[in-house]
C-alpha cells in the first residue's frame, strides 16, 4: 500500500488526511483556521493524522490562492497572516516528505476527476461557486497548473467587457455576476427582502418561486454559461463539475445554466459539454491533494 498525506487549506478550515492509492481515507482530521499562527495549527493537525498511522511517502497541499508555484509561496486572500508564505518548504521541513502544492480549486477538479463526477473526462473543468468562484482544469488526467500555478482562475474571466468592475480590478468578471454574495447583492438591489440575506436563503426563495430570487439565479447562470462556453471553445472541455456552496441550490442553478448554455454555445463540440454537480463535495479538494502527491511520489 502506498499512502500519502493530503492537506487542504482554506480561510475557514484546515483539513488533513492519510489517503491510500485507491483514494480511501485512512485517517483524517479538521480544525478551524486560526487568525494567526496557522503553521502551528497545521503542524498539530498533521501530527494528529500521522502519529501511529502508516508512513506517507509524499505530501500534497491544496491551498486557497493566489499561489506561486515558482517559489512555493501562498498569499490566500482570506488569510491575511500569510503573504508570500513559503508553504511548500514549511510542509517539506515539517514532514520530511516530497511536497506538492496546487490551488484548492485545482485540487477540487483533480479530486472530482479521480474519484468523483469528472471520472473519464479527457478535458475537465471544475468550478467552485461560493464566496468567490474558483476553477481548475484537468487535461489528459493531469492538472493544468500554469507557470506560476494560477491556471484555471475562471472566476476572473470577463464575460462582459462593458460590464461591472470586479474586486480583482478586472471588468465584467463572471465572479461579479455569479458568486454567492454577488447573486445576493443583485437580488437586494432589485427589491429582494430575504432574511438572512444570503445565498442559501436566496436559493430557498427561488425554489419557492420568488420572482427576484429566480431572476438572480437566471442572471448568474447566464454569466457562468458564457464562461463555460468560452473555456470549452478554448480547451475542448467535455465535462464541467460544479461544486461549492452555491451549487447546493440545485435545480434553481443547474436548470437556468443548461438553458443559458444552450443559448450561448454554438459550435457542436462546445454544445456537447456536459455540466454536472460535484459528488465529492467538501472532500474533493482533499482527494485532489492526495492525487497530486501520489502522482509525484517516489514510487510512482
Ligand atoms: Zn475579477
Amino acid at each position: 500500500m502506498t499512502c500519502v498525506l493530503a492537506i487542504d487549506i482554506g480561510g475557514t478550515k484546515l483539513a488533513a488526511a492519510l489517503v491510500d492509492e485507491t483514494g480511501s481515507i485512512l485517517r483524517s482530521a479538521t480544525r478551524p483556521t486560526p487568525r494567526a499562527d496557522v503553521m502551528n495549527a497545521l503542524a498539530a493537525l498533521v501530527a494528529e493524522v500521522t502519529t501511529g498511522g502508516p508512513p506517507p511517502v509524499a505530501a500534497g497541499i491544496g491551498c486557497a490562492g493566489p499561489i506561486d508555484l515558482a517559489t512555493g509561496t501562498v498569499s490566500p486572500v482570506n488569510m491575511p497572516s500569510w503573504r508570500e508564505f513559503p508553504l511548500r518548504e514549511e510542509v517539506r521541513r515539517l514532514t520530511g516528505l516530497p511536497t506538492m502544492l496546487a490551488g484548492d480549486a485545482q485540487c477540487f477538479a483533480l479530486g472530482e476527476h479521480w474519484l468523483g463526477a469528472g471520472q473519464g473526462s479527457d478535458a475537465l473543468l471544475g468550478i467552485v461557486v461560493s464566496t468567490g468562484i474558483g476553477g481548475g482544469l484537468v487535461i489528459n488526467g493531469s492538472p493544468l497548473l500554469g507557470p506560476t500555478g494560477n491556471a484555471g482562475h475562471v472566476g476572473h474571466m470577463s464575460v462582459d467587457p462593458n460590464g461591472e468592475r470586479c474586486e480583482c480590478g478586472g471588468l465584467g468578471c463572471v465572479e461579479r455576476y455569479s458568486s454567492g454574495p454577488n447573486l445576493v447583492r443583485w437580488a437586494v438591489d432589485n427589491g429582494w427582502k430575504g432574511e438572512p440575506a444570503d445565498a442559501r436563503t436566496l436559493a430557498e426563495n427561488a425554489a419557492a418561486g420568488d420572482a427576484v430570487a429566480l431572476a438572480a439565479f437566471e442572471r448568474g447562470a447566464r454569466a457562468l454559461a458564457g464562461m463555460i462556453a468560452s473555456v470549452t471553445a478554448a480547451t475542448e472541455t467535455t465535462k464541467v463539475v460544479v461544486g461549492g456552496g452555491v451549487s447546493m441550490a440545485g435545480k434553481v442553478l443547474f436548470e437556468p445554466l443548461a438553458r443559458a448554455l444552450d443559448d450561448v454555445a454554438g459550435l457542436a463540440f462546445v454544445r456537447a459539454v456536459r455540466v454536472v454537480p460535484s459528488v465529492l463535495g467538501v472532500r474533493a479538494s482533499l482527494a485532489g491533494a492526495a492525487k497530486l502527491a501520489l502522482d509525484h511520489s517516489p514510487s510512482s
